[in-house]
């Protein structure tokens, strides 16, 4: 036997999942068949399916019951990006090329860092340790192919299924890739929210020779827009940035420069912190545009969620250090995700993923190690969960 051979085991496996899962081509909203694929994985090792396809999506829990207290769930996406020009990539996106890198082989296929090879980790290491016989808690996989489109018909239904039938568990895992450099540098502990605005701004079109007869509506608009972009958001907090405000696309006139335009289009984009709700942001709106004649359409993307500093956190952090040595950053960065809707239903959520150098690029891949090191650290997460 070769010395490092339950290593190789452990990677292969990862590896092998991956590569399965890549191949089955599965462009949001579609499915591709990965989660049949899943379930036959899970089955053996004691999961149960529950469909909560909703929709048109495809979505799935799989349940096994644990010999310990608690409830782990993973929460991920069978779903990936479109690929672009396929003459664009260096090696077909649906084949799961394996190829040489500097450090050992390299994966190379669309959603081999979001998220199909986080996915192959989780089930690699549940699989070891299932095999292992080892004590586990309850664990959950909770899948959607509805993460990188709408998000209307996806996790946020296996919330709803899951409050309905008091299967929520205590923790999740999202396997979103955190990572920046290497595999556990960086989780991410909670998303900032997002509010958009569409404002129309209203005036009457006339002859620029013929102001009097007009109402010009980049002039009703500019004087509101100065005192959007001056408005006081407030601090940093929690581990947040501070909120932002932009404003994204300004549309008005004809084109032609001697027509005074009538209407004049806004959209703004808000990135915001816990520091402010989504009531606070609106009032501000409102009080920026109080003089101007404006219909204003603001919707709340998503709600900003934060996991608070306590037991989960540190574990996810001591397992991240047992396996790579890595002071692990606990970040808030990045624009939103489906952990708003499990952290929306009071369950401390945690994203921990493989490196995001390549996600939704032309040329998606990942090196073979980290999907060992994932492995390593998923296994080392779920044997140390203990629920609070
Ligand atoms: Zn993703």
């Amino acid at each position: 036997m070769p010395e490092s051979s339950h290593t190789t085991t452990i990677q292969s496996t990862a590896t092998q999942i991956a590569i399965k899962l890549i191949r089955r081509e599965s462009v949001t909203p579609e499915d591709g068949g990965c989660q049949n694929y899943i379930e036959s994985l899970l089955a053996p090792l004691g999961f149960v399916r529950t469909h909560v396809d909703t929709g048109g999506i495809t979505n799935s829990i799989y349940t096994r019951m644990g010999e310990l207290n608690g409830t782990l769930a993973f929460a991920g996406h069978t779903d990936v990006v479109p690929t672009g020009p396929l003459e664009d990539w260096p090696h077909p996106p649906f084949e799961a090329v394996i190829a040489d890198g500097p450090d050992g082989g390299i994966l190379h296929g669309r959603g081999t860092q979001d998220m199909k090879g986080a996915i192959a980790c989780w089930i690699a290491a549940i699989s070891s340790l299932c095999s292992a016989f080892t004590p586990l808690p309850t664990l959950q996989l909770l899948i959607t192919s509805d993460e990188e489109g709408d998000s209307i018909d996806g996790t946020i239904r296996i919330v709803e299924k899951m409050q309905a039938d008091s299967t929520l568990p205590d923790a999740v895992i999202v396997g979103e890739p955190s990572s920046s450099q290497q595999v556990g540098d960086v989780i991410r502990r909670g998303r900032r929210g997002v509010v958009q605005i569409a404002a129309v701004f209203e005036g009457k079109q006339g002859h620029s020779a013929y102001p009097d007869d007009a109402d010009n509506a980049i002039h009703i608009a500019a004087p509101a827009l100065e005192k959007i972009t001056k408005i006081n958001w407030g601090k940093a907090t929690e581990g947040f940035p501070a909120t932002t405000c932009q404003i994204t696309n300004i549309q008005a006139g004809t084109g032609a420069t001697n027509v005074i335009p009538g209407s004049c289009f806004v959209s703004i984009d808000i990135r915001y912190n816990p520091g402010i709700d989504f009531e606070g942001i609106e009032q501000r709106i409102f009080a920026a545009c109080e003089d101007a004649e404006v219909v204003l359409d603001i919707q709340h993307q998503a709600e900003v969620f934060s996991t608070p500093d306590g037991e989960f956190l540190d574990q996810v952090c001591a397992s991240i250090k047992q396996i790579t040595g890595i002071e692990t950053l606990r970040d808030t960065g990045g624009g939103t995700s489906d952990g708003r809707f499990l952290a929306a239903a009071g369950i401390p959520v945690v994203e921990l993923g493989l490196t995001n150098s390549t996600i939704h690029q032309v040329g998606e891949c990942v090196a073979l190690h980290e999907l060992e090191t994932l492995t390593s650290i998923y296994s080392d997460i779920i044997i140390n969960f203990e629920a609070k």
